[in-house]
């Protein structure tokens, strides 16, 4: 983790720089004019009235707020400006004190010039959190008249600026223990959200991002910003296959061969390639559909099938949102929700939204769960052998459910370029487990 290195870190996190900062703010903001008398007429005076030697008992008062009651502690800390000059402004007589009442360290000056006064906390502020700014009658005018005791409160922001860097983003599941980091991104500018809530966890502090690119997540965080994350940081565990709706990470049409996709990371509804060809082009049956991008390598695949006796046949491809909407809940109709959640992704939840996904079965054979283990035909045989020369995947292989999330399905493939699949070939792993492997599934 690096720290944030925008101005508003240092909003909060005031010190001796800030000071003078507070100082040079406040001799550009407008100061009440004292009324003299120098341009006026004097007025007539009574042979009673001697006001040279008339004492002041008139009480100094407050006439700016900085900020005003209910505002937000900015930059330049808390200032007051007085009627008149006065004594005694120190810090007892000028604090600040949080929701508990506790006083909070702070440097306390005085402008006697100015008639300005000047809090600046010593320690960070909480985020998001109301103080209380009190200055007590400890201060007084130069006749000895104490200021009546005035208090007010004020907050600190919200607003979390998100230097250019790389974040992680984080879900809290039941416990602490289940935060999960689910979301990597860098940006290459500013970006400011707003934050609903602070919490420590293991003494870490997370800022829950409802606005901008983080919508929703839980960033690590300290009260006057948000910590970056270092981008060459281990990539965390996979997630355990809980049915939970995330939002998958990558989820540009051009990330096709990367998004990982299981029962945590779900698709937009609105995900729909633009690209999607008829089966019937690659010399498959018709009526189904792939996107473009995976014509070619299916081609040439069910060409290298058909010179071995492999006749393949689509069973199914691509499945919109609201299509496995009507395929999960045939199969809830079917075999009941718990089985279901086996056998069937949950909308948003499947390959085939990606249009890279098909369904084999054979020519003129049945649907392929029909079969004890479809490998074991020469469809499914040829395709468990070879299908990774041609850019394809299973994505459920036999006794992976715990870590692909899904019960072996033999016939279930997933386009992801010749490249990656030789490579998830060579791994022997399941594909969730190597696209996360390589850091896909957070960034
Ligand atoms: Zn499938």
């Amino acid at each position: 983790m690096g720290p944030m290195t925008d101005g508003r870190r240092s909003l909060l996190r005031v010190g001796r720089a800030c000071l003078l900062l507070v100082i040079a703010g406040a001799a550009c903001a407008p100061i009440t004019p004292t009324p003299t008398s120098t341009h006026l007429p004097s007025p007539a005076v009574s042979a009673s009235q001697t006001p040279a030697h008339t004492p002041d008992q008139t009480a100094p008062g407050i006439v700016v707020q900085d900020p005003p009651p209910g505002g937000v502690v900015g930059m330049s800390g808390i200032t007051v400006t007085f009627t008149e000059p006065v004594r005694g402004v120190d810090g007892a007589a000028f604090q600040l004190s949080d929701a508990g009442g506790s006083v909070q360290g702070s440097t306390v000056s005085l402008d006697p010039t100015r008639r300005i006064a000047t809090l600046v906390p010593e320690a960070t502020l909480s985020f998001a959190a109301t103080y209380t700014v009190t200055l007590t009658s400890l201060v007084d005018d130069l006749a000895g008249n104490a200021l009546p005791r005035t208090s007010w409160t004020v907050r600190t922001s919200d607003l979390v600026t998100f230097a250019p860097g790389t974040y992680t983003g984080y879900r809290f599941g039941d416990s602490t223990a289940d935060l999960t980091a689910i979301k990597r991104s860098t940006l290459s500018s500013p970006s400011t959200a707003t934050a609903s809530e602070y919490r420590v966890m293991d003494d870490v502090g997370y800022l829950l991002v409802n606005a901008g690119i983080w919508r929703g997540y839980w960033i690590h965080g300290s009260p006057g910003g948000i910590a970056q994350d270092d981008p060459t940081a281990p990539i965390p565990p996979l997630p355990t296959c809980k049915y939970v709706d995330l939002p998958a990470v990558r989820v540009a049409y051009a990330d096709w061969a990367t998004t990982v996709l299981d029962t945590v990371f779900q698709l937009p509804s609105g995900y729909a390639p633009g690209d999607l060809v008829d089966t019937s082009q690659a010399g498959l049956n018709g009526s189904y559909y792939v996107r473009a991008i995976a014509l070619a390598d299916l081609t040439a695949m069910v060409a290298a099938a058909n010179s071995n006796g492999a006749r393949l046949a689509v069973q199914s491809a691509y499945r919109s949102y609201t299509g496995q909407v009507l395929t999960f809940d045939g199969w809830v109709r079917q075999v009941g929700y718990d089985e279901a959640l086996q056998t069937s992704a949950r909308p948003g939840h499947s390959e085939h939204q990606l249009g890279t996904a098909i369904d084999f079965r054979a020519v003129g054979g049945a649907s392929p769960w029909t079969y004890a283990d479809w490998a074991t035909t020469k469809e499914g045989a040829w395709l468990a052998a070879n299908a990774w020369r041609f850019g394809w995947v299973m994505s459920y292989p036999r006794g992976t459910s715990s870590v692909s999330c899904y019960s072996y399905e033999p016939w279930h493939y997933r386009y992801v370029g010749r490249a990656a699949a030789a490579a998830v070939h060579g791994a022997e792993v399941a594909l969730r487990q190597w696209l996360w492997s390589q850091g896909y599934g957070v960034r």
